[in-house]
């Protein structure tokens, strides 16, 4: 059995589903179901508060933090987990900020997601120090770093297109000019190979709900590269970041490293999820994962295109300037991706008219790829989306 055969057996697929969307919350590895029970029962039950020493669930954030390391090309005991996405990224950009105090600009595009710019905007007003967001087209970025930059802020993965920016590349060129560099990898950690410590990047955030598959509510990650980790200023100095917790000092005192970036108590439960994910990524490298991703993406555009010439590709064609998402245009994507949904071809939408598809082969093989352009075929060539319930918007799309 090929090892991605393997892993697939090892997530609950439900019976009849494709399941295109693990780009955005990934499925159940089999055994989380057992374990966040047995941390329950077994830990939170039986040893109530010294669980945090007993089951060292002081420790997890920083132990999974380094099995994630090793998807990212970050060293180890440099990444560690809490919080949000969100959070995160106003943490890193917070301390990046403060570490170029000289200079007012933070450099993003308009294909970021839209929360990254909003904290960006939210941390501006709090600060109150006269910086300014500046949001160009993605293709635009390089020629807008000029030494006016103080942080350039990127999501790597475009979440619509898939479009995928050259992060060595780009770092580089934000170097050159004094500009520091603060990374968003929510479409990169399980998607693409990415190698942190070789791009010499500064800062770097992501998810874990996502292509990683730890379940909703999962907590982000922060990365602060070592040579800014004992410089770093926490912006949100919460207890668990400071250098004694349990000393109860009344002033703040950052905590070693990549501690301080830890802001209060961990979610245990969910780190138990993800820990069993965690154990279906040590079987694979993140080059198998990618190779295997772009035969599926070759694939399901070819075919795509061959059985559904109304739509047309968001995403770029080379293989090599994407992620491991495909996106295609279609004016009533909406009502048309509730057409796929309802019939267990689970993608997503994003407006205004993205149909977005993950392709994740940990759970994801050629066959699926079939079954799913078949359904396409049919709903696209009938026009069976051209039904007034598949035009009502929920309120998650
Ligand atoms: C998914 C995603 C988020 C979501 O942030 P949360 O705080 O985890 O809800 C933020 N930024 C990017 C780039 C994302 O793709």
């Amino acid at each position: 059995m090929s090892i991605f055969a393997k892993t697939k057996t090892m997530f609950h697929l439900p019976e009849g589903m494709v399941y295109l969307d693990g780009n955005s919350l990934g499925p159940l590895p089999r055994a989380a179901t057992a374990r966040v029970a047995s941390t329950m029962t077994d830990e939170w039950g039986e040893m109530l508060i010294t669980g945090w020493n007993k089951a060292g669930w002081m420790t997890k954030p920083t132990e999974i933090g380094d099995r994630i390391a090793r998807l990212i090309g970050a060293e180890a005991g440099h990444v560690v987990l809490g919080d949000t996405l969100s959070i995160k990224v106003y943490q890193a950009l917070a301390s990046a900020l403060d570490l170029n105090p000289a200079r007012k600009v933070i450099l993003s595009d308009t294909g970021n997601f839209p929360s990254d710019l909003y904290m960006a905007e939210g941390l501006i007003a709090s600060l109150k120090q006269g910086h300014i967001l500046k949001t160009v087209a993605p293709e635009d970025v390089a020629e807008h770093l000029d030494d006016t930059v103080a942080v350039l802020m990127l999501t790597e993965v475009d979440y619509r297109t898939g479009r995928l920016h050259d992060m060595a590349a780009l770092t580089k060129q934000a170097h050159t000019v004094g500009a520091l560099t603060v990374w968003d990898l929510a479409h990169s950690a399980g998607a693409t190979p990415v190698d942190l410590t070789a791009a010499n990047a500064d800062f770097a955030v992501g998810c874990t709900y996502k292509y990683l598959n730890g379940g909703p509510g999962a907590p982000g990650f922060i990365y602060v590269a070592p040579r800014h980790a004992e410089a770093a200023r926490p912006a949100l100095s919460g207890w668990l970041g400071h250098a004694a917790p349990f000393s109860f000092h009344l002033n703040y005192a950052a905590g070693a490293g990549i501690e301080r970036m830890r802001v209060g108590t961990p979610p245990v439960l969910q780190m138990a999820a993800l820990e069993t994910a965690m154990d279906i990524w040590d079987m694979v490298t993140m080059d198998a994962v990618r190779a295997r991703s772009i035969v599926l993406t070759e694939l399901f555009i070819a075919e795509v295109e061959a059985a559904c010439p109304m739509l047309s590709l968001a995403s770029p064609r080379d293989p090599h300037q994407r992620g491991s998402q495909v996106s295609f245009r279609f004016a009533e994507g909406y009502a048309a991706m509730q057409a796929l949904i309802a019939r267990g071809v689970i993608g997503d939408f994003r407006a205004p008219d993205i149909m977005r598809f993950g392709f994740t082969p940990l759970f994801i093989d050629a066959a699926d790829v079939h079954a799913a352009v078949a359904v396409m075929a049919d709903v696209m060539g009938n026009r069976l989306w051209d039904r007034p319930e598949y035009k009502i918007r929920a309120r998650v799309t």
